[in-house]
Parts: C-alpha cells; sequence; structure tokens
C-alpha cells in the first residue's frame, strides 16, 4: 500500500499544506499541496498537484472559520481522495522552540506542554500551529507528529548575537534573541551549493521579503545574526508589525497614551509596519500600485530599513560575498530588489535589470564585486526532509 507524509503549516487565516507520497519501495514525492485561506473571513480552499494544475479550488462555507475547522475539511478532502491510505508521519511548522528545541522534535504531550509556553512570545502563529497538532491528534492519535521550529536553525549563534542586555534575572526567564524564519533560511542554505557555489561557502545576506520579513547573516551555511529576535517585531519593517522601534516608545504607549497591553500587542503585531504607515495596506502590491504619498512613504520605508538592516548584517558578516532574495515580496517584486541593491551598492552589489525582471536566478553584473540572487524558499520542504528524517522515512537529506 502506498504511503504518505502530511505537512501543515497552520496560520492564523490560513493553512497550508502538502501531501508526499511513496508508492511502494519508491521515493517519497510531492502529491498535491493545498491551503486553506481566508479563515474567519471568506474561507476559500485550493489545491495543486506536483504538475502545478489545479485540482481544487473552492468557495468554502463559511462554517469553516478557524483551524480545527480548517483542518476537519482538509482532512475529508483528503480521505475522499486517498481513503484507506497509510499516513507515516506528519510535519508541522510551529514558529517557536524556545532555547530547548534546537531542532526538529516528535511532539508528545509533555513537549505541547512545554511549547504552550511559547505562546506569549509569538501570539500571531504559536497558538494556531499547536492547535493544529491537538486536532491531529484528536483524529489520528497513533501517527507520529514532529515539530519543526522556525528558531531551531538560529541556535548556535555567538553569544553577542543572542543576547538581550538586560538584567540577569531577566536573562535567566529566557529573555534571549531566538531569530525566526530559520525553516526558510535552512532551506536557502541547503540549496546554496547547487544554485549559487560560488558564495555557498562564504558571507551571505538571506533577505526573506514576505508578509513577515527578516534578513539573516550566513557564513558558511550557517546563521549568525539575523534581525528578529526575541519576538518576531523586531528588525525589517513588516505588513502589520513595525520592526525595531525605540522601546521609549512602547513605554510612552503605556505611560502617556494609557494603553492597555492586549492594545498595544493589538497594534504591534496587526497595524503597524506597511498599514501603518500607509493607512492603505499591509500589501507591498497595492502600496506600489498608489499614487498615494502615504503609499510611497511606507515603501520608502521599507526599503530605507532592509538597506540599514544590510549594512548592520555586512559589518557583523565582516563585508559580503552575496545577497539572497525571498519570499512574496523578495521573489515576486523586480522593483523592490532594484531599490533594495541600489541602496546597497556601496557594497559593491551592481544588479543586471534584465536578469532582475526575470528573477535570476543570478540578478547581478558578472562584474559586480558582490552576487545577488533571487531563490524561491520551500519552508514545507524543509519540514518534510526533517519529519522524514526524523521517523526514519527517509535516510539521508534529499
Ligand atoms: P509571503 O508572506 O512570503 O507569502 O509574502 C506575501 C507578500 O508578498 C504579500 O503581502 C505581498 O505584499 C507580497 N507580494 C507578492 N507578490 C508580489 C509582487 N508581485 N510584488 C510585490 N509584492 C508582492
Amino acid at each position: 500500500m502506498d504511503e504518505y507524509a502530511v505537512i501543515i503549516n497552520a496560520g492564523s487565516s490560513s493553512l497550508k499544506f502538502s501531501v508526499f507520497r511513496r508508492p511502494e519501495s519508491n521515493a517519497w514525492r510531492l502529491e498535491v499541496r493545498g491551503q486553506i485561506e481566508g479563515i474567519g473571513t471568506r474561507p476559500q480552499f485550493s489545491a495543486k498537484n506536483e504538475a502545478g494544475q489545479s485540482v481544487a479550488d473552492e468557495q468554502l462555507d463559511a462554517a469553516v472559520n478557524d483551524g480545527r475547522t480548517a483542518l476537519a475539511y482538509v482532512a475529508d478532502w483528503m480521505r475522499e481522495r486517498y481513503g484507506g491510505a497509510r499516513v507515516r508521519g506528519i510535519g508541522h511548522r510551529v514558529v517557536h522552540g524556545g532555547a530547548r528545541y534546537t531542532g526538529p522534535t516528535i511532539v508528545t504531550p509533555e513537549v505541547l506542554d512545554d511549547l504552550r509556553t511559547l505562546i506569549p512570545l509569538a501570539p500571531l502563529h504559536q497558538p494556531y500551529n499547536l492547535a493544529a497538532i491537538e486536532a491531529v491528534w484528536e483524529r489520528l492519535p497513533d501517527v507520529p507528529q514532529v515539530a519543526c521550529f522556525d528558531t531551531s536553525f538560529h541556535r548556535g549563534q555567538p553569544a553577542v548575537a543572542e543576547l538581550v542586555p538586560l538584567p540577569s534575572e531577566i536573562r535567566n526567564t529566557g529573555v534571549q534573541r531566538y531569530g525566526f524564519h530559520g525553516l526558510s533560511y535552512e532551506y536557502i542554505a541547503s540549496v546554496l551549493p547547487s544554485v549559487a557555489p560560488g558564495i555557498a561557502n562564504g558571507r551571505v545576506i538571506v533577505a526573506h521579503l514576505g508578509s513577515g520579513a527578516s534578513m539573516c547573516a550566513l557564513k558558511n551555511g550557517k546563521s549568525v545574526d539575523s534581525t528578529l529576535g526575541f519576538t518576531a517585531l523586531d528588525g525589517l519593517c513588516m505588513g502589520t508589525r513595525p520592526g525595531a522601534v525605540d522601546p521609549g516608545v512602547i513605554l510612552h504607549l503605556f505611560q502617556s497614551l494609557g494603553l492597555s497591553a492586549k492594545e498595544v500587542e493589538t497594534m504591534l503585531y496587526k497595524k503597524s509596519g506597511l498599514l501603518g504607515i500607509s493607512g492603505i495596506s499591509n500589501d507591498m502590491r497595492a502600496l506600489l500600485a498608489s499614487t498615494e504619498p502615504a503609499a510611497r512613504l511606507a515603501v520608502d520605508y521599507f526599503v530605507y530599513r532592509a538597506a540599514k538592516e544590510i549594512g548592520a548584517l555586512a559589518a557583523v558578516l565582516g563585508g559580503i560575498d552575496g545577497l539572497v532574495f525571498t519570499a512574496g515580496i523578495g521573489e515576486n517584486s523586480a522593483e523592490i530588489r532594484k531599490r533594495i541593491c541600489q541602496a546597497s551598492a556601496w557594497l559593491g552589489i551592481e544588479l543586471d535589470d534584465e536578469s532582475n525582471a526575470r528573477k535570476g536566478p543570478r540578478i547581478s553584473t558578472t562584474a559586480s564585486a558582490v552576487s545577488a540572487w533571487v531563490i524561491p524558499t520551500n519552508e514545507e520542504l524543509m519540514i518534510a526532509r526533517h519529519t522524514g528524517l526524523l521517523l526514519g522515512l527517509i535516510e539521508q537529506r534529499v
């Protein structure tokens, strides 16, 4: 009987999944990937097969209004399609693994309890990630589940990169810089030797620019610093998050404006960044298409902050050999790539406009001292690799 492994990436308003299939005695390969988007507003289900052809695309009943009902829908869809199939394992993206989880882990009730304690550090993601694990448990209690963390890839950074310079009694409670988007960076690091062998063992800055955005400094394929810290609020300007803000501003919100902790949390996670600056949208496409001055300012700040962080990470690395763009904005917006590269020209980056327009993968000129690249990320494949390895479903990295 064919065997299946399922990868789940559960967010607040979306549930993404991939199904990998292994025909008897054959290698694992992607069978289908899909998602429910607009959970809680206008749920839409879509799925594509390995060749990228649509196999489902439908508006769902509004009763699919949270992670549990979304997962139930996907489970029913899979049962109809693969009825009686043997599911060997399920891999989940879990945003926060704290200091303890330095790699993927098989989920037990104790692990789940431990991960719940990290919910306040990632309130936008962690509760939804864990709810998906619980929902699967209820339906398939005997199928092993693996948690793959966005923080793990950053463990092993130098002590100064992880430090939050507060008194030790605070640091001892787990207050340190963790870094995020680790599955994306790990994937990029894993493909650099084949896509960009000249820089794979060098000093590389990877810019993961999506609705969440961060950068990672890679030295010889290992993370040595990143722009996200204790939570996913630091560093770059994001869709609805501000990135780095003077902590005195947060004190001001509490002390002078009398905002509650919940109000401040909502402001920082959902109302700031591109949306807060523009007052129009958190979507870079809408801002680039707008002629409103506030939209232009939001884009200008996004680029300004990106260039500033590239400078900081270049200092950490002692110079750079390569710059890689990935995720929604990084992979799709030639204009943002161009503006960030222009602002970073002082580092020796010279963009090739034609290559940039067709997404490279190399987008710098041959004369450029520092090469620039577009490499699509694949966090789900990274989770699949980890899950397969940990459960003994595959013997070596694919
Ligand atoms: P992600 O979180 O990686 O899925 O990225 C989502 C973001 O990518 C969206 O919010 C858009 O702002 C952005 N995006 C996708 N396509 C484009 C594009 N062609 N131009 C600019 N931004 C884009």
